[in-house]
């Protein structure tokens, strides 16, 4: 029988990095597909229908809830963000590996449907560079900068839910440590 593939669940706090990470991990090893989230969030500058979000309405957020096609949805700085169940699954199941960058509820959520993922928490090298790759995204209003900054403090202390850590003190290095956990979840035996 053909081995499943992995489901990659990476998260971190804003500013973290882990944004970064996933591009450069998905550049490298074409064999990962990403799995493309939907969201209530407007587009930012520069996002792509399909490639960065599905970009819906409330309402239709709504729809996929009821209907149960979401793996797993949580509500982030006031917007909705949810992971398309059939992609997933479908995948993993043909073998192939994919990777969801989700924050925590939504990781808490698969962990506990899908405990055989792969949970990677993304750790700035320290709090003090954390604020500052925030502030210099420049993407954000000063009060929801306030609130990011505030839910990466809390956030930290859920690395214990996860299987592993990087920390992202250089890209390249941080992606490399990714790689590896993979690889060596490859090679793990399973014991069933
Ligand atoms: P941003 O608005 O900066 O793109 O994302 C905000 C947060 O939402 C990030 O922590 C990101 O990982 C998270 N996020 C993106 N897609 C999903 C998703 O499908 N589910 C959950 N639970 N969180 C998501």
């Amino acid at each position: 029988m053909m081995n499943k593939g992995l489901l990659i669940v990476v998260s971190g706090p804003s500013g973290a990095g882990k944004g970064s990470i996933c591009r450069q991990l998905l550049n490298t090893v074409s064999e990962i597909k990403l799995s493309v989230s939907v969201t209530t969030r407007n587009p930012r500058s520069g996002e792509v229908e399909g490639e960065n979000y599905y970009f819906v309405e409330k309402k239709d957020f709504e729809k996929l809830i009821e209907k149960d096609d979401l793996l797993e949805y949580a509500k982030v700085y006031d917007n909705y963000y949810g992971t398309p169940r059939k992609y997933v699954m479908d995948h993993i199941q043909q073998g192939k590996d994919v990777l969801l960058e989700i924050d925590i509820q939504g990781a808490l959520q698969i962990k506990e449907r899908y405990p055989e993922g792969i949970f990677v928490f993304i750790l700035p090298p320290s709090m003090q560079e954390l604020k500052r790759r925030i502030i210099h995204r420049g993407s954000e209003t000063e009060a929801s900068l306030e609130k990011r900054f505030q839910s990466a403090f809390e956030e930290i202390n859920y690395v214990k839910k996860y299987d592993y850590c990087v920390v992202n003190d250089h890209l390249d290095q941080a992606v490399e440590r990714v790689k590896a956990i993979i690889k060596a979840e490859k090679c793990k035996v399973t014991k069933d």
